[in-house]
């Protein structure tokens, strides 16, 4: 299965993601995730990343269409992927279709995730991950079984430095701008599903489960 989940920060992407892994033996191949690790081990990459994720705008699109490039060429993804947070601008749009084409492995489906900018806030303000599994947590939620540390790695957990009001307005503007016309994009090619994302996450994950059941 090739599937691509877009949507604002805070829509519920890695959530849903981390559920439809369940279904599916793929990679979830997330470009955030991704650079935060480089971040955090100050690679070459990461240096150049972290000003631009830091104010919340977004990352060149030539290191970004090479990273991805280099992931999808991994053994794992044979069977085929879920990206998470790419392509984000028209020009990475029409690079990925250059890569899937090479590697013969079209999308199949893009789960569009929708909520209002109140809710987003909430829950970009609130939430918390794993520094070093990536695991996703919030403090209105679960903070994992012994609060405050992640279930799976046992990592104490974090706030990113970008989860503030202000980044969140700079990341929607951004969303705005660049991403939703890779939305309209896809649209065009009958690819988009547009899912209420504004409810509890089980049953977002109810819309997204029927959608792929009848994509696959
Ligand atoms: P994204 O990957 O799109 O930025 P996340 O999956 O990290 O979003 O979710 C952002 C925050 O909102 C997290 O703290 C997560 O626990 C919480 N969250 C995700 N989906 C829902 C939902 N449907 N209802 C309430 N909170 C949610
Ligand atoms: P995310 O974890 O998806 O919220 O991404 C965090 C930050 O990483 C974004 O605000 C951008 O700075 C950067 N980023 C992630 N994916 C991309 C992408 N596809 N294109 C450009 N920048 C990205």
């Amino acid at each position: 299965m090739n599937i691509l989940i877009m949507g604002p920060a805070g829509s519920g992407k890695g959530t849903m993601s981390e559920k439809i892994l369940e279904l599916y033996d793929i990679p979830h191949i997330s470009t955030g995730d991704m650079l935060r690790e480089n971040v955090r081990n100050n690679t070459e990459l990461g240096i150049k990343a972290k000003e631009y994720m830091d104010a919340g705008h977004l990352v060149p699109d030539d290191v970004i269409n090479a990273m991805v490039e280099k992931r999808l060429q991994e053994p794992d993804c044979e069977k085929g992927y879920l990206l998470d947070g790419y392509p984000r601008t028209l020009v990475q749009a029409e690079t990925f279709a250059e890569i899937s084409d090479r590697v013969q492995k079209p999308i199949e489906a893009v789960i569009a995730l929708e909520v209002g900018f109140e809710e987003l806030e909430k829950r970009i303000t609130g939430r918390r991950i794993c520094p070093k599994c990536g695991a996703i947590y919030h403090v209105n939620g679960h903070m994992g079984n012994k609060y405050g540390y992640c279930d799976v790695c046992g990592t104490e957990l974090v706030q990113r430095r970008d989860d503030t009001v202000e980044q969140l307005k700079v990341r929607m503007d951004e969303y705005e701008a660049s991403t939703k016309p890779v939305i309209d994009y896809y649209s065009g090619k009958g690819l988009v599903h547009k899912i209420d994302a504004s409810v509890p996450a089980d049953e977002v994950f109810a819309q997204v489960k029927e959608v792929l059941g009848k994509v696959a």
